[in-house]
């Protein structure tokens, strides 16, 4: 029996993931749970899996829960103390890292401390951290099992092949809602139409990155660090029916890729089983109905997020912590329809101009990097002057 800690249980991967403990009743147990805010749909999860370790951000939502959950013996914890302790509980053997945004650092660090292997959805805590994470992984011997679809993809095609003669990895794209559009396009687009993804259904904020390609960006830092290659052997390429799921060129001229029909499932559940493969019940890729898979170069110019995101991770220290924490900060103020679409690279660019890098940064350095982005955003951007 693998026991489970998920951080994130509420949202798109999280709830997935809960999906595949369903189907796997018997292999799968949930020990612990965190999420955000949705208490509600939290006590169903409590009621139906029963874990003994339940974590919320707010202590209120935390006092809350605790009484509609009185009948039952389960301890309910909060803040990043929770989160914490959802990350190092005794009993789990894994933690999926299905949270959203830079608080996953903290507790990806605490869980692989003591000794958990990861299933890491979170991109954003290796490409802040991934220079810490990594050898810590190595140092005390936990697997970082990737979740993202193009990094389970990757991850498949390395099984038995030595990671030394990967030649360059093909990172796919759909390419989002906006594919093929030009900046004066983009500069009209709302909230509705970047939350139109083409092929995936995921949480709002990977839903905005999509349509930016600063989820491709953060995704190529994200498998430099989990490949261990340097950044310019990730070639993003644009496969817009999201069939091909990512691949890997070897030295000697080979490709291997994974393909599939888009379901999160496969990944999580991969990632959960590694290195076994279970059955999956679901749609099947029919190539006679398929008949075409196209490739394009990604647009550098129109979505410039990709191309700042290549920059960042070439330069390396604090300024992929920037580049994030101005997307989180950008991405959240969209949503609030505070900002056009255009000004998240705006906010973006700006911050990373004027940021002073500094080289290896300590979690700690990580964190004030984090915090000195919102500041100098709210320092100079007048947000009443977007809306
Ligand atoms: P969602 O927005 O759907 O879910 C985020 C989860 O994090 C929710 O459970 C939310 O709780 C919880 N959460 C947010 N803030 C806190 C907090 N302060 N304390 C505790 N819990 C918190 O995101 P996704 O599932 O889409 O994405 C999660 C991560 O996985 C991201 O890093 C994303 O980039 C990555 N990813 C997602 C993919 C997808 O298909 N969705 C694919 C590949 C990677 P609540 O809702 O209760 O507030």
């Amino acid at each position: 029996m693998k026991k489970i800690g998920i951080l994130g249980s509420t949202g798109s991967i999280g709830t997935q993931t809960l999906e595949v403990v369903r189907n796997y009743r018997e292999d799968l147990e949930v020990t612990a749970l965190a999420a955000g805010n949705n208490i509600q749909l939290l006590e169903q999860q409590i009621r139906e899996f029963r874990p003994r370790l339940v974590a919320v951000w707010k202590e209120e939502n935390a006092a809350k829960l605790r009484t509609m959950i009185a009948d039952l013996d389960i301890k309910v914890v909060s803040g990043m103390d929770g989160l914490l302790e959802v990350a190092v509980q005794n009993e789990s053997d894994i933690l999926v890292t299905a949270i959203v945004g830079m608080i996953g650092i903290q507790p990806t660090i605490a869980a692989i401390q003591a000794g958990k292997d990861i299933a890491l959805a979170n991109k954003e805590t290796l490409v802040t951290a991934g220079h810490i994470i990594m050898p810590m992984a190595k140092q005390y011997h936990v697997d970082i099992l990737p979740v993202d679809s193009e990094h389970s993809a990757i991850f498949q095609c390395l099984n038995g092949e030595n990671p030394k003669q990967i030649d360059k990895v093909l990172l796919t794209a759909s390419g989002g809602p906006f594919r093929g559009k030009d900046r004066k396009f983009l500069e009209q687009v709302t909230v509705r139409d970047a939350l139109k993804h083409p092929n995936w259904s995921m949480g709002r904020k990977i839903t905005i990155d999509s349509a930016s390609m600063v989820n491709k960006g953060l995704e190529v830092m994200e498998a430099k660090w989990l490949f261990n290659v340097d950044i310019d052997d990730v070639e993003v390429v644009v496969q817009p029916q999201s069939v091909i799921h990512s691949m890997v060129q070897f030295q000697d001229g080979a490709v291997m890729a994974q393909l599939g029909t888009p379901d999160m499932k496969l990944p999580i559940q991969y990632a959960l089983f590694y290195p076994n493969r279970r059955f999956l019940s679901g749609k099947r890729l029919d190539f006679a109905e398929l008949t075409s898979i196209d490739f394009a170069k990604p647009d550098l110019e129109v979505f410039e997020g990709l191309a700042l995101a290549y920059q960042v991770g070439r330069e390396g220290g604090s300024l992929p912590t920037v580049f994030n924490a101005a997307n989180e900060y950008a991405v959240a103020q969209f949503l609030n329809e505070k900002i056009r679409f255009l000004d998240i690279y705006d906010m973006i660019r700006e911050c990373v101009n004027a940021h002073k890098k500094i080289e290896n940064p300590s979690v700690e350095e990580i964190l004030a990097a984090e915090q000195w982005t919102y500041e100098y955003i709210e320092s100079r951007w007048n947000l009443e002057r977007c809306r």
